[in-house]
């Protein structure tokens, strides 16, 4: 048995820039390319498969087509979605629906987001919630624009990591480079966009005020999160989301130096992102190459692997199957 790897899909942002190139050293399009689908089954932009019996399908296909990989799912639609996001410029102001505002409206998943910090400029910040009390509130600050007494700002450096449940109003600024673990969904509600000219259109783009409020959590409450670390050797593993406060997530930061053995424990199966360094991964007997940038799934059928060289990875697991 092999574990599964993946080819990106890239999509160009008003807000992107060249860094997947410069540090991940993706093969990207031209222009400004915001972000790369690394680990993707969404139907909008899924990725490639690049080794094994199942070698360039999609992975929204293969997951419907050979469920046994996945630990035979109950659901058609592979649940979450990594991505790696380079903000040259600021994203809008934004929020995102839960599950059943997204399939009554959107006919898509909600979205329920993380990040953790890739990289980010001296005095970068985060918008990360809001100041208002009552919906009536919210709905009056943004008719007005009243966008400094409104939105919470929170400064970020490289290493940190941010939980952003559905209805939390939230937004990625200049400089910030972030691994993103997320439900598998493509529903954006935009607040305000700086009242910046699309490039590609010549126009504004599209925002959704009334979405935003029905959809926004009032009032913003940080949530509280559990960390865990376990030291393994030299090397640690950090649980950054699990639940009860995780609902359709695990996430993990590993530091490998030298040989780390893990297991697939209670998961179906574990999305796996090579974020700095490299080494080598063994399954079943066999060993591959991978390094920053690599992104792979560890399948089903697996129940061992091991990294073994000096690299950091984010592992994301479903709560559910
Ligand atoms: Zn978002």
């Amino acid at each position: 048995m092999q574990p599964i790897f993946l080819e990106p899909y890239f999509r160009e942002k008003i807000w992107g820039g060249r860094k997947l190139a410069d540090i991940f050293h993706y093969d990207i399009p031209a222009g400004d390319i915001g972000e790369a689908w690394v680990i993707s089954g969404h139907k909008n932009g899924p990725s490639k498969i690049t080794n094994g019996p199942m070698k360039g399908e999609y992975l929204d296909k293969a997951y419907v087509d050979h469920p046994e990989y996945f630990g035979n799912p109950t659901s058609k639609v592979f649940p979450l979605l990594t991505k790696i996001l380079d903000a040259e410029d600021s994203l809008s102001v934004q929020v995102h629906p839960d599950d059943e505002y997204a399939r009554i409206h959107e006919n898509d998943l909600g979205k329920t987001e993380c990040w953790y910090v890739l990289d980010a400029d001296p005095g970068s910040y985060l918008i990360y919630g809001h100041h208002a009390k009552t919906k009536e509130e919210l709905a009056e600050m943004i008719k007005a624009g009243d966008w400094d007494d409104l939105l919470r700002k929170v400064p970020v450096k490289k290493g940190d990591f941010f939980y952003v449940p559905s209805g939390t109003i939230h937004a990625l600024t200049k400089g910030i480079m972030v691994l993103e673990s997320q439900q598998s969904s493509d529903t954006t509600y935009r607040l305000y966009d700086y009242d910046r000219v699309d490039k590609t259109t010549g126009k504004l783009r599209d925002l959704h005020i009334q979405q935003s409020i029905d959809t926004t959590t009032v009032p913003y409450v940080e949530p509280k999160l559990n960390v865990e670390e376990q030291v393994i050797g030299k090397s640690k593993i950090t649980t950054y989301l699990q639940p009860p406060v995780s609902k359709y997530f695990y996430v993990y930061k590993l530091d490998v130096d030298g040989e780390l053995k893990l297991t697939k424990g209670t998961h179906p199966y574990q999305l796996v992102s090579i974020i700095a360094g490299n080494g080598q991964l063994a399954v079943d007997g066999e060993s591959y190459d991978v390094k920053k940038g690599t992104n792979f799934i560890i399948p089903a059928q697996v129940e061992n692997f091991t990294l073994v060289g000096e690299m950091q990875a984010i592992i994301s697991a479903p709560t559910e199957n």
